[in-house]
């Protein structure tokens, strides 16, 4: 007999076993995981449980939430010694064993990694049964939380040194593009300022139309900076539905009715379309960048098209030009922040539109490529999945509808 209840014991320890590595497989990042653990233990063992990991300067803290009452400042006094030494304190031990929880190390295969911190629903505290269970718990809560802090820490210096690749793009483009409008402004101003001798209105006008002008370049270049930055950085969440691509490309062209004046624009979306679903507003932008671009980089009066179709399970929006194309060597470097492709007189510009369709189509799950007609011309084809993988749906929107009028 004395067998079998062994035997139902360990079956009944590895199921509980079983069911937290589970959950803990399924938790992303050290808050989470500690946050999963400490309610298996509660639900498992139906007592009081939190994991206590170290935060940003070491202090011990609960991640997620309150902390429960029975922390208060003994209890975490225990769990501080235990995180520093490594053995377990409090009830049931030999090491403060007035306080009313145990705390068990969390250990991670270098170092400490937290502290399980149990409370006993009974005053006698824990079978040995029990304790042997906390005991692979523990083990099991420390390794997974050094997976998480791991991770964790390579995305930080993959993060770092992105900003830093940033920050050295934002002051070429500090010393070369925004010197210019700056030099305008303030010569313009200059002018105004010193002119003692009756100036006439032509001039006059001409002065501040220059400076509200190239301020207004300024503002622009700020304003697509931010976006970038926010949808580069995920702070942005899309609102995506089903639309049709009609009516992006409808409202995009409407926007852009004076830029494109000129031009022959030709559009064909096949009736039975599926609709992918999109963030309208994002949409809308990325398409009057890449329209816009069209307006700057072909000579005027040169013909545009625009064309979807199915492929697989996606949707590709493909924007056709018959301008000078993009030298091969630069098809993937447009869509680089800051780059611009070399030349004598190209139009002004910072190279951000392309970089923010680029964030756009990614924010979608989709991509956007850069090709030259055989033809002659620039193709750029956008490519949007019809299923929503990511889990980007929110409702807030860091694009205010405004009524920019480009980059
Ligand atoms: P910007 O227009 O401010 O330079 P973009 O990111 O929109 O920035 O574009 C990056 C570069 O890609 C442009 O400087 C231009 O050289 C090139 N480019 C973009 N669209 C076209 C196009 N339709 N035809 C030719 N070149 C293009």
């Amino acid at each position: 007999r004395e067998h079998t209840v062994l035997a139902r014991d360990l079956e009944r320890r590895s199921g509980l076993m079983l069911a937290l590595t589970q959950r803990l497989a399924e938790a992303r990042g050290v808050a989470v995981v500690a946050d999963v653990a400490g309610r298996a233990v509660q639900e498992l063992l139906d007592c009081g449980a939190a994991v206590l990991v170290p935060g940003t300067h070491g202090e011990l803290r609960h991640p997620e939430g309150e902390s429960p009452a029975f922390l208060d400042a003994k209890g975490l006094g225990a769990a501080g010694w235990v995180f520093t030494n490594g053995h377990a304190a409090g009830l049931g031990t030999d090491t403060l064993p007035d306080v009313q929880a145990l705390f068990l190390p969390l250990p991670g295969r270098n170092e400490s990694m937290g502290v399980l911190a149990v409370a006993p629903a009974m005053p006698w505290g824990f079978s040995p049964e029990q304790m042997r269970l906390l005991d692979s718990f523990a083990r099991q809560v420390g390794l997974s939380l050094e997976v998480e802090r791991l991770q964790e820490s390579t995305r930080q210096a993959q993060l770092e040194s992105e900003a830093e690749r940033l920050k050295a793009s934002l002051l070429s483009a500090v010393t070369h593009d925004l010197q210019t409008p700056l030099a305008a402004i303030s010569g313009s101003a200059e002018s105004l300022l010193l002119a003692d001798v009756a100036m006439d209105q032509a001039t006059h006008a001409m002065l501040a139309r220059n400076i509200r002008d190239e301020a207004a370049r300024l503002s622009r270049l700020l304003d697509n900076l931010l976006r970038l930055t926010r949808l580069e950085s995920g702070t942005v969440r899309l609102r995506k539905e089903p639309i049709p691509l009609e009516e992006v490309v409808g409202t995009a062209l409407a926007r852009l009715e004076k830029t494109l004046a000129e031009r022959a624009v030709t559009i064909s979306l096949p009736d039975d379309l599926p609709m992918p679903p999109l963030d309208g507003l994002l949409m809308e932008q990325l398409l009057v960048n890449l329209l816009e671009n069209v307006a700057k980089y072909t000579p005027p009066g040169s013909p545009v098209h625009i064309a979807a179709r199915q492929k697989d399970d996606s949707v590709e929006l493909i924007v056709d030009d018959r301008g000078p194309g993009i030298p091969q060597e630069a098809l993937e470097k447009v869509f680089n922040i800051f780059y611009r492709v070399p030349g004598e007189k190209r139009p002004r510009g910072y190279g951000l539109g392309l970089a923010i369709s680029r964030a756009v189509a990614i924010a979608h799950g989709g991509s956007i490529r850069a090709e030259n007609r055989p033809q002659g011309g620039a193709r750029f084809v956008v490519t949007l999945p019809l299923e929503t993988a990511s889990a980007q749906e929110n409702h807030s929107h860091a694009f205010t509808t405004d009524n920019d009028p480009g980059h």
